[in-house]
């Protein structure tokens, strides 16, 4: 699979081709507000690469994954956040609606479990 998917939303966003309010950003991962927030913090954080979810990670994207929860701690801390939730959706009957790995940072408003 390409690292660049022409047709993916979060590649181009990752790219700079679609504008994202975008709160960081380093050589593997871009974070940025999701468009229709959940909680008052509601950030996505993705890797640059394209990798469609968690189902196709592998032993070699340890180094990517540790920069990528490192960005989402950086987001949280920037955030004033004592807690907060981090969710990855893996499949439509998840639902995950982008093909693109993203993992949710919500924070900013009390959480119930389990979730929907
Ligand atoms: P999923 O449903 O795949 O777990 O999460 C996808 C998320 O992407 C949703 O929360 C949705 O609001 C967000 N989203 C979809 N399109 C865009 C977009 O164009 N820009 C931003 N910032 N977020 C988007
Ligand atoms: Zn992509």
């Amino acid at each position: 699979m390409a690292d660049y998917e022409p047709d993916c939303l979060f590649c181009r966003i990752a790219a700079g081709e679609i504008p994202a309010d975008i709160v960081y950003s380093d050589d593997a991962v871009v974070a940025f507000r999701d468009i229709n927030p959940r909680a008052p913090t509601h950030v996505l954080a993705i890797p640059r690469r394209h990798v469609p979810s968690a189902a196709d990670l592998t032993e070699a994207d340890g180094p990517m994954l540790a920069a990528l929860f490192a960005a989402l701690r950086n987001v949280a801390e920037e955030a004033g956040l004592h807690g907060y939730r981090i969710v990855s959706n893996v499949g439509a009957e998840a639902g995950q609606s982008v093909f693109h790995l993203h993992v949710h940072l919500l924070g900013g408003r009390a959480m119930s479990w389990p979730p929907g």
